[in-house]
């Protein structure tokens, strides 16, 4: 408890001033959903926990893997590096990437990685940029299904949850 606390006062302060592409909602609103989905289907590894609350604080802060590593152990930190892009690549590389290495993550890595994906998509139907048409939303879409695709078999309820998101979509899912 006492490291999930102090993860989540950690990635408060990483992410000071961030808002989510919709342009108002806090940052940290998503590491904190992300693991809130993860407490929601019972799970309680403490250090997947304060993964879930870091997943985004070395891909989108100057905070570094081995920050973590010294405040949060070397498990925290590897969880936390494999759900992180790679900052030296462009938007699509990444993007290209983050599909096709997604089967290869390690069991916990694809959790946060399910929670990402339907708290992502999720946002991108309900609270979506503001600038962004409906194609790109909708490519973005596609996007995220293509990498939960890549890991089905994970997570039942997760995965559950990650469809339930894509039933309520206007169109058919077959015309995303
Ligand atoms: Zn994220």
């Amino acid at each position: 408890m006492k490291k999930i606390s102090q993860a989540l006062v950690f990635a408060s302060n990483a992410h000071r001033g961030q808002l989510r592409k919709d342009g108002k909602t806090p940052y940290i609103n998503h590491p904190i959903q992300v693991m809130n989905l993860l407490v929601e289907e019972g799970i309680d590894d403490a250090e997947l926990l304060c993964a879930a609350l870091l997943h985004d604080v070395v891909e989108d802060t100057d905070t570094s893997t081995e920050l973590i590593e010294k405040k949060f152990g070397k498990r925290v930190a590897e969880l936390v590096a494999e759900v992180t892009d790679d900052k030296f690549l462009s938007q699509v590389e990444r993007k290209q990437k983050q599909l096709a290495t997604a089967s290869q993550l390690s069991y916990e890595a694809r959790l946060i990685r399910l929670c990402d994906k339907i708290c992502n998509v999720h946002d991108m139907l309900h609270a979506p940029p503001r600038y962004w048409e409906t194609e790109m939303r909708m490519n973005y879409v596609r996007w995220g299904m293509a990498v939960v695709d890549e890991i089905r078999g994970t997570h039942a309820g997760l995965e559950r949850r990650f469809d339930l998101i894509l039933r309520d979509v206007q169109m058919p899912v077959s015309d995303l």
